[in-house]
């Protein structure tokens, strides 16, 4: 647990770091770590979504 992390995304991209961490939320609230490349929260922008809010989908649905 020694590595520190880069504070902002063009320092990962030197560093050769695929995140990075400013310590401040994202605008949903999440306190994580970004992706460089994307600069999203890797809360917001996980790789694996799927199934994790099943009622969005029935909120997607048309309606009159
Ligand atoms: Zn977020």
């Amino acid at each position: 647990m020694t590595a520190e992390h880069a504070k902002t995304s063009t320092e990962a991209k030197a560093r050769g770091l695929s995140i990075y961490f400013t310590g401040y939320p994202c605008e949903h609230g999440h306190i994580a770590p970004r992706w460089a490349i994307s600069k999203q929260c890797t809360v917001c922008q996980a790789p694996i979504k799927m199934g994790r809010l099943p009622g969005i989908v029935l909120s997607q649905q048309p309606r009159q």
